[in-house]
């Protein structure tokens, strides 16, 4: 995903923190510095309701004379944004860790602002497979936030100073309460939440996935509309509108990703690439270059030397180049060098994800260091349009 930062690895499997989760951290310290008291209260009240329906429970009452001093709502927040942030963590490795057991590659992990995202490497797991490593998160997750709500009892019990007390069970409160809430709203039964896999995994035993997935990103989306005109319309709420954005996107993304990998299942590289490839010399001028893309209307070209290729050049390349310094500058002066490149028998699905990950519209196709041919992104929805029929 573009905008993350990979921070490490755990079983092999990278872990990468999107931009946004960053912003998480700041967001919630101020969310929480400006009403500790209301905050208090609020995290009171949900304990005590536990208390009620569990009798055997003490009830929890938050000393906020440490909690509201100064700058300790601020460290506090902190505190609650690295919490969070480990509670999501946990959940997503839940996932990947049963989806390994399953076999199943897993890329990377991606910490969002709202959530993670576990990118598997292969094919869509089976939907035998995908109820298991669906459910695992949202249970871990529940699961958390018992551990982080016995702890609060646990503070409460001890003979620490009550102000002390009041902020350690006010984070472990806070972080209770949020990882089931994390449980909660993974359980909604739309896409990208985890209750839409659950759906989906469902759904497919009795059709064909592609279907099932389409269904369960169309709840997606419409649950994403609704929540959406609640939060511009009932009750105006930034955070409720950019969650429902979102969700809409995530629905959205996940049918595109199954479409294409139902679609382009089995075909490789050689089934689609074109084998009639123009190229360009590396000495060749960029005048001429420029010529050439008007004439065969390509904005790219593959650069051979002596049937090698060299390089890549696109209208990009020319772009960069000063327009003062074009008639004197040859292909090999502004073309790129490192390039993605697969080699025929390559999977079709492997090229497209490629070219999404990277954001490139092509990729030489070679045998050895010799061109074979090329595919583009066009020629990929051309044959996913055909075989839709
Ligand atoms: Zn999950």
């Amino acid at each position: 995903m573009n905008g993350s930062l990979a921070i490490g690895k755990i079983f092999g499997i990278p872990v990468k923190l999107h931009i946004t989760f960053l912003l998480a951290i700041p967001l919630f310290a101020w969310l929480i510095g400006r009403d500790v008291e209301l905050t208090a209260r609020v995290i009171e009240g949900f304990f005590n309701l536990a208390s009620g329906i569990f009798g055997f429970l003490p009830t929890i009452s938050i000393d906020t004379s440490l909690l509201g001093a100064e700058f300790i709502p601020y460290l506090v927040g902190v505190g609650v944004a690295l919490g969070l942030f480990f509670g999501v963590f946990i959940h997503e490795l839940a996932h990947s860790l049963l989806a390994l057991r399953h076999g199943i590659r897993i890329h990377s992990i991606t910490l969002l602002i709202l959530g993670g995202v576990s990118s598997i490497e292969d094919d869509l797991p089976e939907p035998r497979h995908e109820l298991p490593m669906a459910l695992a998160g949202p249970l871990t997750s529940l699961a958390l936030g018992i551990l982080f709500g016995l702890m609060v009892y646990l503070v409460n019990a001890t003979a620490i100073s009550p102000p002390l007390a009041g902020a350690s069970i006010f984070v472990l409160g806070y972080l209770g309460i949020l990882n089931v809430m994390l449980f909660a709203f993974n359980l909604i039964p739309a896409f990208p939440m985890d209750g839409g896999r659950v759906l989906r995994a469902w759904l497919a035993t009795r059709m064909p996935l592609a279907r099932a997935t389409k269904i369960a990103a169309d709840i997606g989306k419409a649950f994403a509309v609704l929540m959406g005109l609640f939060g511009v319309l009932l009750v105006f709420n930034p955070i409720l509108i950019i969650i429902a954005f979102f969700i809409y996107i995530g629905a959205d993304q996940e049918s595109m990703m199954v479409r294409y990998n139902v679609l382009l299942k089995d075909l490789r590289v050689s089934d689609v690439m074109a084998r009639e490839v123009i190229t360009v010399s590396p000495t060749t001028p960029v005048p001429e270059l420029i010529r050439m893309m008007y004439a065969t209307k390509h904005l790219a070209f593959p650069v051979v030397d002596q049937g090698v290729l060299t390089g890549m050049v696109t209208l990009d390349d020319v772009h960069r180049t000063p327009e003062i310094d074009r008639d004197a500058r040859q292909v090999r002066d502004i073309m790129t060098r490192t390039l993605v490149t697969l080699p025929p028998d390559a999977l079709l699905t492997a090229a497209f994800r490629l070219m999404t990950q990277q954001g490139i519209g092509r990729i030489p196709i070679v045998e050895g260091s010799i061109l074979a041919g090329i595919v583009t992104r066009t020629d990929i929805l051309r044959v996913m349009e055909l075989r839709e029929i």
